[in-house]
Formats: structure tokens, C-alpha cells, sequence
């Protein structure tokens, strides 16, 4: 693991820090997840979040750690799109400029949004890969200061700060069910969580498709998948071969991951507008797939499931309301 250990204190300092700039959060009670899993359900809306996703978070509590001269010469992220919102929105909040780089497969809706967040948006390659190597050459060139999406102590003790919240609001919570990519998220809830109660099981959720980290835990070491389309597309791109801390801690801490399919992520997005009249994007509705389809064993009597984005094309939703959605 990196060598500085991310602790319950880290993830107290980062809600100090961040809260005034971001949202507490709330859950809510779904009757219906309870019938269907025979357990207390409970939604936990970062779809509601500041830029529409947690990622506001972690970048809130990276961006106001750095020293001023970082802050004087700017910051660079690369991105699938919410965590490129997050940098941009709060960057602009803090006045520090931010340079997005993304690759040619991000939507042009996300590349718009972050061009009126008020950032400087570079499109370059074919993949995650090319867009991050891009990166790090602007990096250099341009003196600029990475924001790593998820394989950050300050990023990971921000996202931990949900942990804290639904500790506060569900006292005797047994399980957390998780949308999983590069680990940032989910790390940082279980740290919060395991801190606090060792029993309490941290689930992982991610697409059947392309599951970095699943492959990379089987593997025992990071390991790359071949990029496929999905309806989570918030959950694409690899975990990073030189992989520092989410890896391990996920290892550490999480008690399973379990793989959902598109038609089951579809299913979970209609579910959340027409049950709960909640926009969800594809990778904020794994954790409802999840429930929905009976993926999960041991969830307990009390569960928080963290819807974790919103940001989903309206016409692509309108397709998925009217089942209409077709995977090509
Ligand atoms: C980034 C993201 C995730 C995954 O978070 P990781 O920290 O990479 O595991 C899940 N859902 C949404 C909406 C995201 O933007």
C-alpha cells in the first residue's frame, strides 16, 4: 500500500474541510427494496450531490488540501465525465484553473457540462489509457497538479465522509451496498464503517462487462480489461497497474463483490423514476440492480445502498423508461 495510512481521523478532518462546500446527503427509506430483499432498504442519494455525483467529495477535500502555490498553478484531471465535473465545478468555486482531459468516447453532453463548469476541456485518444498519458504530459508541460479519481488519500478520505452520514442517519446499519470501480468510494466508506463496527459488511457492485477491480482481486494484483460500452459508463476504465491504495484497502476491507448486467442496470434506472421518481445514471443504479435481482446474500436487517450519480443523458433515460433501450 502507498505509505501514508488513511485513518477515521482522516475522513473526520475531510467533512471539517468540505463541508461547507458540499451537500449532507439524505437517505431514504424504499418500501419496495424492503419487500424484495426482506430487509430494511435504504437509499443513500449522492445523485442529489453537488455536480451530481459524490465525486464532489473527494475533489472538494483534494483541491482545498493543496498549497497555494499548487493552487497558483492550476490542476489537471482525466476523466469518464463525473469526476471532470467534480474538479471543474469546485476548482471554479475555489478560483483555480482546471484542465479536463478526456478521451474522444466521452458523450459530448459531459464535455459540455464541464465546459460551462468553467473548465478547459482537452479530448484526446480512443481510451481511458491514451486520454490519461495525454494527461501527464500537460502535467509536465504545464506544471499543473493531478487529481487522481479515486487512487488518492485526500480522495478517498472525502468519499469516506458518506460513511460518516450514514452512520449518523442509520445507527445500526448491517450492510453497505457500493457501486465499485476504481475503489475510491467504496474504500473510503469502509474505512469509515469497519472503524466503526468491524460486522458491518461493505458490499461492492459492478458491471458484469468490464469489473477492473473484480478481475484485478481475482488476479491478486491490478490487472487491465478491455474497455467495453455500458449503461455505467461512471464505472469504466481500469484501477491503474501502479495502483496504490485502493487495491489493497478494498482487498482488505470489502466482504464481496457482486457483477450485475446492462438489462439489469436498465431495469434498476426505471425502477428508481418510477418507484422513487429519482433520475439515476447507470452507474448510481448498480447497487439497486443489485437488490432487485437478488444478488446479494447476508445483506442483514438493515441496508444503505449508495445511489451514486445522476448524470445520465435524458434522451438515453427516455430510451430505458420506454424500454426502448437496445445494447449494440
Ligand atoms: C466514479 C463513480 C463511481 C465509482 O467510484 P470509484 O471510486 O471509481 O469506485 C460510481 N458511480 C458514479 C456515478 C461515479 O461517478
Amino acid at each position: 500500500m502507498g505509505n501514508r495510512k488513511i485513518t477515521l481521523r482522516d475522513i473526520y478532518l475531510a467533512r471539517d474541510r468540505i463541508s461547507l462546500t458540499v451537500r449532507k446527503t439524505p437517505l431514504i427509506f424504499s418500501g419496495s427494496l424492503s419487500e424484495q430483499a426482506g430487509a430494511s432498504v435504504h437509499l443513500k442519494l449522492e445523485s442529489l450531490q453537488e455536480t451530481g455525483s459524490f465525486k464532489a467529495r473527494g475533489a472538494a477535500n483534494k483541491l482545498i488540501s493543496l498549497s497555494s502555490q499548487e493552487k497558483s498553478c492550476g490542476v489537471i484531471a482525466f476523466s469518464t465525465g463525473n469526476h471532470g465535473r467534480a474538479v471543474a465545478y469546485m476548482a471554479k468555486q475555489m478560483g483555480i484553473h482546471a484542465v479536463i482531459c478526456l478521451s474522444n468516447r466521452v458523450p459530448h453532453y459531459r464535455v459540455e457540462a464541464m465546459q460551462t463548469l468553467g473548465a478547459e476541456v482537452v479530448q484526446h485518444g480512443s481510451s481511458q489509457d491514451e486520454a490519461y498519458n495525454h494527461a501527464l504530459k500537460l502535467e509536465k508541460d504545464r506544471g499543473l497538479t493531478m487529481i487522481n479519481p479515486f487512487d488518492d488519500p485526500m480522495i478517498i478520505a472525502g468519499q469516506g465522509t458518506i460513511g460518516i452520514e450514514i452512520l449518523e442517519d442509520l445507527p445500526n446499519v448491517d450492510s453497505v451496498v457500493v457501486p465499485l470501480s476504481g475503489g475510491g468510494l467504496i474504500a473510503g466508506i469502509a474505512l469509515a464503517l469497519k472503524s466503526a463496527d468491524s460486522r458491518i459488511r461493505i458490499i461492492g457492485v459492478s458491471m458484469d462487462c468490464a469489473p477492473a477491480m473484480y478481475h484485478s482481486l481475482k488476479a491478486g494484483k491490478p490487472v487491465e480489461v478491455e474497455e467495453k460500452d455500458s449503461l455505467a459508463d461512471a464505472l469504466l476504465g481500469g484501477i491503474g497497474l501502479d495502483n496504490a491504495y485502493t487495491f489493497p484497502i478494498v482487498r482488505d476491507t470489502v466482504d464481496d463483490i457482486v457483477l450485475v448486467s446492462e438489462e439489469e442496470i436498465a431495469a434498476a434506472m426505471r425502477f428508481a423514476l418510477d418507484t422513487h421518481r429519482l433520475v439515476v445514471e447507470g452507474a448510481g443504479a448498480v447497487g439497486i440492480a443489485a437488490i432487485l435481482h437478488d444478488h446479494i446474500t447476508d445483506l442483514g436487517q438493515n441496508v444503505a445502498v449508495v445511489v451514486s450519480g445522476s448524470n445520465v443523458d435524458i434522451s438515453l433515460l427516455t430510451d430505458i423508461i420506454a424500454n426502448r433501450y437496445k445494447k449494440h
